[in-house]
């Protein structure tokens, strides 16, 4: 089975082990470089990301998740996990620093607090026919998508799961609403990708 850890720092880390582990994963929870050293491919989850972000600097764990990245170990990250993910947070807190691993621009809380959390059915072509089932919450949205960056799902306009390489980034939450795809997607690259 792919050995594969959640970021467990802050926000929906229980709904992603349940997810990953229902889909035969062995799944550990990272909170120290070591952790991160032994695992192959990590899920950064929902949450807010500036405490993830904060936390995860006071913890020594951002070089070593960017050096991780960078060497190619498949990672999938959920609404604030996106964020984090991005390589520029447009309006994010002056202190905020992601961890970069996506050639994009991310806007925070981006469907307006009108419209705070909705769910919707999505067309996510990668994934198959089979539209998928999309919890937003508080979500994120995608304003710029560099080369080599493959935009995976938009809700109207707005861009909402994009794929670069090994590393996948969504405004919603799939662990939440039941829909397995996105994680089997991930431990599939797991297994592929072994060692990174
Ligand atoms: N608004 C949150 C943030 O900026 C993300 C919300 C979520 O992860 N559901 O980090």
């Amino acid at each position: 089975a792919p050995r594969v850890g959640v970021l467990a720092l802050q926000g929906d880390v229980r709904e992603h082990v349940a997810m990953l582990e229902s889909l035969g994963a062995e799944v550990s929870l990272v909170r120290s470089p070591p952790q991160l050293a032994a695992v192959d491919g990590l899920v950064l989850p929902g949450g807010e990301s500036s405490v993830i972000d904060k936390l995860a600097r006071h913890l020594g764990l951002r070089e070593p998740i960017r050096e991780r990245i960078a060497a190619g170990m498949p990672v999938l990250g959920t609404c604030a996990g996106l964020i984090l993910l991005a390589e520029r947070i447009l309006d994010g807190l002056p202190t905020q620093l992601p961890f970069g691993g996506l050639d994009v621009d991310v806007r925070r809380n981006a469907f307006g607090s009108q419209v705070d959390s909705f769910e919707t059915e999505l067309d996510v072509p990668a994934l198959g026919d089979e539209p998928v089932h999309a919890t937003f919450i508080r979500a994120p949205v995608v304003e710029r998508v560099g080369e080599g960056v493959e935009v995976l799902a938009a809700v109207g306009e707005r861009i909402v799961a994009v794929e670069q390489g090994t590393v996948t980034g969504i405004a919603f939450h799939p662990e939440v609403g039941g829909e397995p795809r996105f994680h089997r997607r991930f431990l599939d690259r797991v297994e592929r990708v072994g060692r990174a």
